[in-house]
């Protein structure tokens, strides 16, 4: 049978029960969880050009653009489980399309 907890008791098992919740939440990966595809439009995406189809880079505009610098041969691009849209290093919480481009392209070695 049974036996009946005190209300003490209780108490300190939801303590101990918020706490682990807690603790779960700050160790989920905040970048896979909250990361979200970057547009153009924002502001820094802006400021560099960036473009998440480098087939539309106007290379009058940026005539030191090359075919094939895309994201996916970008040296700031980092691993990701998604193979299209993938974390930069310039853009903290965002992915980036490894068919993109932006004007701080550096090729990887
Ligand atoms: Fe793409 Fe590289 Fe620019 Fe990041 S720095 S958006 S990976 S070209």
């Amino acid at each position: 049978m049974n036996k009946p907890i005190s209300r003490r008791d209780a108490v300190k098992r939801l303590v101990a029960l918020c706490g682990a919740a807690a603790a779960l939440r700050e160790s989920r990966p905040a970048a896979a969880a909250e990361a979200t595809h970057l547009e153009p439009n924002d502001p820094t995406a802006a400021a560099l050009k960036y473009v998440p189809d480098a087939k539309k880079v106007d290379a009058k505009q940026f005539p030191s653009y090359q075919p094939g610098q895309t994201c996916g041969t970008c040296l700031q691009l980092q691993e990701g489980a998604d193979p299209t849209w993938r974390p930069c290093n310039l853009f903290p919480g965002k992915l980036v399309n490894v068919n993109g481009w932006c004007q701080v392209w550096v090729k990887k070695s």
